[in-house]
């Protein structure tokens, strides 16, 4: 499972079982598929392209600022009573997304240096 993927990421992996597909097919699956609550919108990636979830639970997302992945993370039922206490205690309705850097991104930057 892809986890989290744009239409493009799902082409390039659909297409070494289904080599005719097309983007057309697959924006039209993926458009269906969130329509219908099988799959969930994630955060578009950096050059704005749309990215779908295949966690439909609510949760919240970091973001690596190097790589561009997106990992599941679920910080905001730990943190929202603090967070909105800082906050004039408005009503925080959105999910939380943190940007930084990723395991993997800390680990080949130790290796290069
Ligand atoms: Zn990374
Ligand atoms: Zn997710």
């Amino acid at each position: 499972m892809l986890g989290h993927a744009t239409n493009y990421d799902l082409l390039l992996a659909l297409r070494r079982s289904f080599p005719e597909l097309s983007i057309t097919t697959i924006h039209r699956a993926t458009k269906r598929l969130a329509l219908r609550g099988i799959i969930a919108i994630a955060l578009p990636t950096k050059d704005g392209s749309m990215r779908y979830d295949a966690n439909i639970t609510p949760h919240d997302h970091f973001e690596c600022s190097l790589c561009g992945k997106v990992y599941d993370i679920n910080i905001k039922d730990k943190i929202i009573t603090t967070l909105q206490s800082y906050m004039n205690n408005y009503d925080i309705s959105g999910r939380l997304i943190i940007n930084g850097v990723c395991k993997e991104c800390i680990h080949k930057n130790k290796e290069n240096t």
